[in-house]
């Protein structure tokens, strides 16, 4: 670990917090406040111009937001965190950061849908273009990167079909072109993977997922070098302004303490679900990293500590058909996000990926058939029961 502690679960409850700096508060206070007070002029000019530690406002810096930056990047292994208000404001700060007009950018096969939206805006405004690779091997991913290739943007698992990226390979293969790599750790949170200790360089989160974990905040993580964080933090970020409110940074503090137990939680469940899936005659495929038949097994072994929580399957039936199970389920819910307490259910091609063209959606694996399942921290006896009666009345 980068920070004070030896290990993830004491890291993710201590650091960047000292109680005697804060009236010996056990849990971090909340600096609901948009601006600090000087002294006197010279002490505002001094901090303006950098010459004196301390606050100004809080689109510069926040109290209660420190906390959670420095947590997050002992976490992540990094130098440096910053938070933001979604993780789509991550993504935008650290792509716009690293871009110029005319650059390109190579990505995983597989992204966020937003993320795909923000790249065209970029290519129709700025004429950054990009290109999508499955960067199965060094060769493939050697043949797309242009002189002009700004960076490497990668999501692994890829939502929703759970094809991994081998991180380690792309990071090399990124150094021999001097070119740095993104990666959207959301999937996994850093309990699970961390892709800076694999040689990429800056990691991003929609902390709205498992960093959070109960549904009821969106913010965004970044974490890096502490040069390249620093010059987000006074371009994209401060001038573009996506900051997260000190309020949803106290609920992540909050939400980061039980990460590694939820997430072995979501993990033991999903895994019990997914031999269960497997085995249901109405289920033709069902994708898991977890799983040795995995195409990509090996990597999963080699990168991830376990499978994580998201599961996507394919029935036999019709679009209709996987609208119905949905329908028929008792207490699950239908909805997008992940990474949640409660057990999600979504039809990707209808919801989280309706907006990309039918014949790049089918390319991508993502048939009508698909659903995604984000397995939550209810007895897995209990999801597999709705599960089953309504795969059962399909
Ligand atoms: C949800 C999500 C995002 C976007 O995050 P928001 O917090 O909704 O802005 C980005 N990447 C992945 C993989 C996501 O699941």
């Amino acid at each position: 670990m980068a920070g004070k502690y030896k290990h993830f679960e004491t890291s993710v409850i201590h650091e960047g917090y000292d109680a005697k700096d804060m009236l010996d508060s056990l849990t971090t206070p909340l600096f609901q406040t948009s601006t600090f007070t000087f002294e006197t002029a010279e002490q505002g000019e001094r901090r303006f111009a950098g010459d004196e530690a301390g606050f100004i406002y809080s689109r510069l810096g926040n109290p209660t937001v420190s906390v959670l930056e420095e947590r997050i990047a002992a976490l992540e292994n990094g130098e440096r965190g910053l938070a933001f208000g979604s993780g789509m404001a991550a993504v935008s700060a650290v792509l716009v950061a690293l871009t110029k007009a005319h650059d390109h950018i190579v990505c995983s096969s597989g992204l966020y849908g937003c993320t795909f939206g923000l790249l065209a805006m970029m290519e129709e405004k700025y004429h950054i273009t990009h290109d999508f690779s499955g960067m199965e091997s060094t060769e493939k991913l050697r043949a797309i990167i242009k002189p002009e290739t700004a960076c490497i943007y990668v999501e692994t698992p890829i939502n929703p079909t759970m094809k991994l990226i081998d991180l380690e390979m792309v990071a090399n293969v990124a150094k021999e072109f001097n070119v740095p790599v993104v990666v959207d750790n959301t999937f996994s949170s850093p309990y699970l993977q961390r892709p800076l200790d694999l040689g990429c360089d800056v990691v991003i989160h929609s902390a709205t997922k498992y960093i959070g974990g109960h549904g009821d905040v969106v913010a965004g993580l970044a974490v890096g070098k502490k040069e390249f964080l620093d010059s987000v933090q006074m371009t994209t970020q401060k001038d573009i302004g996506g900051i997260i409110s000190p309020f949803d940074a106290w609920l992540l503090i909050r939400g980061l303490k039980t990460l590694p137990i939820r997430l072995d939680r979501h993990c033991d469940n999903a895994e019990k679900i997914f031999v269960k899936l497997r085995n249901h005659p109405k289920v033709a495929n069902v994708y898991y990293p977890d799983d040795e038949a995995h195409p990509d097994y090996l990597i999963r072994e080699k990168q991830m500590k376990r499978g994580g929580g998201v599961i996507s399957f394919e029935i036999n039936g019709t679009k209709q058909d996987a609208q119905a199970l949905l329908n028929a389920l008792s207490f699950l819910k239908i909805a997008v996000s992940l990474g949640d307490a409660e057990t999600l259910i979504e039809h990707p091609a209808t919801m989280t990926h309706a907006v990309i063209p039918e014949t790049s959606r089918l390319k991508m694996g993502i048939t009508d058939q698909l659903i995604r399942l984000s397995v939550g921290l209810e007895a897995w006896e209990d999801i597999w029961h709705d599960l089953e009666q309504a795969l059962d009345k399909m």
